[in-house]
């Protein structure tokens, strides 16, 4: 469980707070620079990258991540560094058992996430060449994606077959626990068999905020219940602290200090097939407080614009009351007449919920209308 823990203080860590708070930082570029508090200089040679989460020093040579950047200055090993990270980030440790940094702990996260981008390339090539890969086109093309926007988002095919990836990978020599750990795989408890998770479904990868594949979540082509089926929680994934297209979003978040909250992966892609970037999914009904943690100090105003059912209404409720835990340090909350809800205190931040016209979903509304997005946010 340490694995999880490590990565749920990664995950909500943001490494320009954390140095922010001791160095006194000043945009260069798209990166930060500062004194470097591991040797004494006069002009500023230590840089932070916030989209690696690291620092470099060019001066000194001194280099690494918010957790080195804490064992370094605090003097502390990597337990006690855990320990004040995870207080500072609001997780819970599971046990007060010590934690070691554990190299197979690295190893295995990088293994899982090797199968998860091996496999987001397998359905890739299958919904462009197997003639099984019809259904899943079609959809794209219902719903008027175009091939660019679909390459970039890596989308892919799983066909209707309990173990044509299992097969696959098998031929390759992979470990059949690594995949069932990838959540690649499922498990029958009363059998012990193991088939493929995904079967006849539109397939999206669902990357961290560094670009790399940790999950899927997938769209079924038939009558599979669920409609939306997503890689259970694995060592790399959890639904619950990750938004998908972060990693396409942050640039732009970062520099329009917006970003908008849609619910669906489509909603997602159309916002950006239309030039929208700065657009990410909760996937799913509720916004959960780890979801927004990595990028909130880049906000000023976030976009609730989610689908125009009930569901969506209720996770518009949902999602604002996470928010109001994200932004912890704001104890006055202010509804006003338009259904804005102002967080004071926090670099002016707003929460704003759409309520797009005619009823629609964001996804048919962008299609519909590509220039009125801009305005139906206001
Ligand atoms: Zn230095």
């Amino acid at each position: 469980m340490a694995g999880v823990a490590i990565e749920a203080v990664r995950e909500r860590t943001d490494i320009v707070d954390l140095i922010g708070a001791k160095v006194r930082l000043r945009q260069a570029g798209r990166n930060l620079k500062g004194l470097c508090p591991f040797h004494e200089e006069k002009t500023p040679s230590f840089v932070v990258y916030p989209e690696s989460q690291s620092y470099h020093c060019f001066g000194c040579g001194k280099s690494g991540d918010a957790f080195s950047f804490i064992m370094d200055t605090e003097n502390l090993d990597f337990s006690d560094t855990l320990k004040l990270l995870a207080a500072r980030a609001g997780v819970e440790l599971e046990s007060q058992r010590p934690q070691r940094r554990d190299p197979e702990i690295d190893r295995e996260r990088a293994r899982l996430i090797e199968l998860n981008e091996r496999a987001a390339s397998y359905f890739t090539n299958l919904l462009w060449t197997s003639p099984a890969g019809s259904s899943a086109r079609a959809v794209l093309e219902q719903r008027g994606v175009d091939r660019p926007t679909a390459d970039r988002f890596g989308l892919g095919f799983a066909p209707d077959s309990f173990d044509a990836l299992k097969s696959h990978f098998l031929a390759r020599e992979i470990d059949e626990q690594d995949m069932l750990a990838a959540g690649l795989l499922t498990k029958n408890e009363n059998t012990g068999r193991t088939y493929d998770r995904f079967r006849n479904r539109l397939t999206f990868p669902i990357r961290n905020r560094d670009g790399r594949v940790v999950g899927f979540g997938a769209r079924a082509l038939g009558d599979e219940k669920p409609k939306y089926l997503n890689s259970p929680q694995t060592p790399i994934f959890d639904k619950r602290s990750i938004l998908y297209g972060l990693d396409k979003a942050y640039d732009t978040i970062r520099r329009e200090r917006s970003m908008v909250i849609v619910e669906g992966y489509m909603d997602a892609i159309a916002a950006h097939q239309c030039g929208y970037e700065n657009v990410v999914a909760s996937m799913g009904t509720a916004i959960t407080p780890n979801q927004v943690a990595s990028i909130r100090r880049y906000l000023d105003r976030v976009y609730l614009a989610l689908d125009s059912d009930t569901a969506g209404q209720m996770a518009t409720l949902r999602g604002i009351d996470s928010m109001r835990e994200s932004f912890v340090d704001d104890s006055r909350v202010e509804v006003s007449a338009n259904r804005m809800i102002r967080f004071e205190r926090t670099l002016g931040a707003e929460i704003r919920i759409v309520v797009l016209p005619e009823g629609k979903d964001p996804d048919e509304f962008i299609r519909a209308h590509p220039d009125a997005w801009p305005e139906a946010l206001k």
